[in-house]
């Protein structure tokens, strides 16, 4: 293909973000980038200050007003940790910061600590006003993390700030959350490409690949973040029932779907769920599509035509379905 592609990273929300875009324009290159800071900015609980730092260093005294984009993404937060079922818990901070997995100091915490802290881990008690925007966590001790969804937030506002710059093809890729923006000028049949990593091997090495248009790609899994101790893997999607990582039969899950923050929401609730369950909650989302990783090397696909997976694993058994 003739077309000239221009790629584009920054460090930035403790990954790669790397941007593509087919024309040169080089005002909403940094429009993006600087819009990503600036979100990370006030959404990370990975420093001191922030806009949700600042909720959670008056937990247990009082409501913080915060800006309505901070306080929308709480919102939408709060929504999906009181869904019937849903692992997904933005009130999980007290037990990530815990186990600190990913991050320097990483250990198995004693269980009366994980007990503990358990109690704080629940989102019935983060307080929200729509009027005001204040956000208030009514016991000492509780904090609201956010690291699941924030890249997803983030990546659909940069869909809208290269939209500002008249730009409706592009491809943006958070660490893991990739959002494919319009048609791709890549391929004839104008699919964009996007790998399935292989869970615990080479950055570049893939499952398969998933060929998509105007979709974004969220996969959440257990290889990205973990330590192991005593022949065991601890990774960092912690069970908001038990406190500890959660323990199922998958590897990863990947969600399809139009915006990415739904993507990010649906792969760790599906993750939660497991194979069987997981599979009849996405009955709910016809607009969605997932695949599924097992640990006994099962690729379990549930399209809704809007992708198709292309397997290069010989070694792992594919199982189709699709939704009707
Ligand atoms: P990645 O950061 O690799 O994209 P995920 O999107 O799956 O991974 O999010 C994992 C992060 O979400 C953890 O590092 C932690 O900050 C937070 N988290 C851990 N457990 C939960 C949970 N049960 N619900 C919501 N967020 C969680
Ligand atoms: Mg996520």
């Amino acid at each position: 293909m003739s077309e000239i592609c221009h790629t584009y990273s920054q460090q930035l929300m403790g990954t790669t973000v790397s941007l593509q875009l087919f024309v040169e324009n080089l005002p909403a290159v940094s429009a993006v980038f600087q819009t990503i800071q600036a979100l990370e900015t006030r959404l990370t609980v990975n420093r001191n200050h922030s806009e949700v730092m600042s909720i959670n260093h008056a937990a247990g005294s009082q409501p913080v007003v915060v800006s309505k984009l901070v306080f929308d993404l709480i919102r939408q937060a709060k929504q999906a940790s009181l869904l019937p079922h849903s692992c997904f818990n933005f009130a999980i901070g007290p037990l990530v910061k815990l186990w600190k997995i990913g991050f320097n100091g990483h250990n198995v915490p004693p269980a009366e600590e994980i007990a503990q802290r358990l109690t704080l881990a629940n989102p019935e008690l983060i307080k929200l006003n729509e009027k005001n925007h204040t956000v208030f966590l009514t016991r000492t001790g509780m904090e609201i993390d956010l690291g699941a969804i924030a890249k997803g937030y983030i990546a659909d506002i940069t869909k809208l700030v290269l939209a500002s710059y008249g730009i409706h093809q592009a491809i943006i890729n958070c660490g893991g959350n990739v959002l494919t923006i319009g048609s791709s000028p890549l391929s004839s049949n104008q699919q964009w490409h996007i790998g399935l990593k292989r869970p615990f091997a080479a950055a570049d090495s893939l499952l398969g690949i998933l060929h998509v248009q105007n979709k974004s790609v969220v996969t959440s899994g257990i290889y990205e973040r973990y330590f192991i101790l005593n022949e065991k893997l601890y990774h960092h999607i912690i069970d908001p029932q038990s406190g500890y990582p959660l323990d199922n039969e998958l590897q990863s899950v990947t969600i399809i779907s139009d915006n990415s923050l739904t993507g990010d929401i649906y792969s760790t609730i599906l993750y939660g769920l497991g194979v069987e369950r997981g599979l009849k909650e996405l009955e709910k989302h016809q607009y969605m599509g997932a695949i599924f990783v097992t640990k006994d090397k099962k690729i379990i696909i549930k399209s809704n035509q809007h992708f198709e997976f292309k397997s290069l694993a010989d070694d792992y058994q594919i199982c189709s379905y699709e939704l009707n």
